[in-house]
């Protein structure tokens, strides 16, 4: 069993949690400690009894332990990028890519440690001198999803700890194991004990043990509409400050004047890669009436030879679903799509050489905006395909929604690009390029009921990371 890191030391629990292959069931990535309340508790007090010190340590020392992990990652990315591809699925390809770009973050943050500014003003009173610095904001509980189960980790923890914070995280129950090797890699780079601890659990114990504790001063949450709502709701009732990442029903436009070899795979990628298990995945391909037959013709013949399969054969372009559960919501979807009068190609549950929860990518054609299949954030290989008549049309359909995570359009009309740009209220805007797949050094974030509180990634993290002083000083 996998022992949880609390206060510096490996703890046993009593109960353990099966992470299992979703490509393969009958192969067991591990078992995992789930820690209880009590468990939480005691990293939560070793989390706040460490922070002094921490909060202390000068931008050396923190920056070079982010550095040490960032080489870790580096040198280890081949074996964590396998150890992530078997517990969520996604190709090694992808899966390596993943853990690389966990070392980029932590590189970054190691530079970001040794950059925190503040301002010094004249004040309007004669004699008095006003400084405004950044604090680190305490405790910090860090709540992640299973599909990203080492970058999403990343980008809240290296953050967290360059600006003094001491964290409790928890990672999903489905998908312990990137978050556990992680956590020895932050260990065994010399994180001082308490300072940053691992307590694998399910949401409703360690989670709420987190959200409801005194000395938990922030929560950064990424994962379901419905979670990270409850979050906020119950943080707002102790005064914690929260951030929130939740779900998308991300709009692809593809106007008339779009070059089909750029807009075909831009939407394949976005759609289906990662088996569409990304909160930025493309799931409403909204295209103009003039090339929507070209188009869908292209997409339905490229989207069936899309080969589904196990993620470590180097021929996979999409990885299993993530578990059981899973593949049932999507599977009721695909029925939901068709029963609302949408025309489904692909969609079925596939089998292949070992018990798995493979699909094949779908395709909702002839889809309205109305129907819940273009509402509802499924999670999966699904996007439906919108007809419209022009620009104003798409821009409006693409808006439509209680979501606003990604926006992207494929057009080569700088007009159109420009006015989309400006008009999409989302938080992050594509040209050309597939609604996911973004860069680590700017801000990562939604509006509407994607995203709550500040922005994460790039220098923006400190907004959330640290808490602001101002300090006023007369004579001496
Ligand atoms: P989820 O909401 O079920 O779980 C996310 C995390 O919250 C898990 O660690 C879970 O254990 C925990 N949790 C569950 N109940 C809790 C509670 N009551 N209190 C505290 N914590 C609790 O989400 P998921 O199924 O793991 O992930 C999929 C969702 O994540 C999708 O909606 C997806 O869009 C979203 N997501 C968003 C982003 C983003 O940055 N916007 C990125 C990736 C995934």
């Amino acid at each position: 069993m996998k022992h949880n890191l609390v206060a510096g030391e490996w703890i046993p629990a009593a109960d353990a949690v099966e992470n299992r292959n979703p490509a393969d069931t009958a192969d067991l990535v591990g078992l995992f400690a789930l820690a209880d309340a009590a468990q939480t508790n005691t990293a939560i007090e070793a989390a706040h009894a460490a922070l002094p010190k921490w909060a202390a340590s000068t931008p050396q020392v923190r920056s070079d332990l982010l550095e040490a992990v960032a080489q870790a990652l580096f040198a280890r990315a081949d074996e964590i990028g396998t150890l992530l591809a078997r517990e969520e699925g996604k190709t090694l390809a992808e899966a390596k890519g993943e853990t690389i770009r966990a070392a980029q973050i932590f590189r970054f943050f190691a530079g970001e440690a040794l950059r925190v500014a503040g301002d010094a003003l004249a004040s309007v009173r004669p004699g008095v001198s006003i400084e405004v610095s950044r604090e680190p904001v305490g405790v910090v509980g860090l709540i992640t999803p299973w599909n990203f189960p080492i970058a999403i980790p990343a980008w809240k923890i290296a953050p967290a700890l360059a600006y003094g914070n001491t964290v409790v995280f928890k990672p999903a129950e489905l998908t312990p194991a990137c978050g556990h090797v992680l956590a020895e890699i932050i260990h065994d780079a010399g994180c001082p004990a308490g300072v940053f601890n691992l307590v694998v659990g399910s949401g409703s114990v360690v989670g709420e043990t987190m959200v409801n504790h005194p000395l938990v001063d922030a929560i950064s949450f990424t994962g379901s509409v419905g979670v990270g709502r409850a979050i906020a709701a119950k943080a707002a009732s102790w005064m914690k400050k929260v951030q929130l990442e939740m779900g998308g029903k991300n709009p692809m436009v593809v106007l008339d004047d779009a070059d089909l070899d750029i807009a075909v795979p831009a939407v394949l990628n976005g759609a289906f890669y990662s088996t569409g298990q990304r909160c930025t995945a493309s799931s409403r391909i909204i295209v103009q009436a003039g090339i929507h037959d070209a188009f869908v013709e292209r997409l339905a013949a490229e989207t069936a030879a899309l080969t589904v399969g196990n993620p470590l054969d180097a021929a996979t372009q999409i990885g299993p679903v993530v578990s059981e559960r899973q593949l049932a919501g999507n599977l009721s979807y695909v029925a939901l799509a068709a029963s609302e009068g949408a025309e489904v190609l692909g969609g079925e549950r596939l089998n292949r050489d070992t018990e798995g929860w493979f699909q094949a990518p779908a395709l909702f054609l002839n889809a309205t905006n109305q129907m819940r299949s273009s509402r509802e954030e499924i999670f999966g290989p699904c996007a439906s395909v919108i007809k419209v008549a022009d620009f104003d049309e798409a821009l409006s359909v693409a808006n439509d929604t209680e979501f606003g995570l990604s926006a992207g359009i494929c057009t080569s009309s700088l007009k159109h690009a420009r006015a989309f740009k400006s008009g999409a209220k989302a938080g992050m805007v594509m040209v050309n390029l597939p609604t996911a797949g973004v860069d680590y050094h700017v801000p990562f974030g939604g509006r509407k009921g994607s995203s709550h509180g500040s922005r994460e990634q790039g220098r923006y993290a400190a907004e959330f990371y640290t808490t602001v002083k101002t300090a006023y000083e007369f004579g001496g």
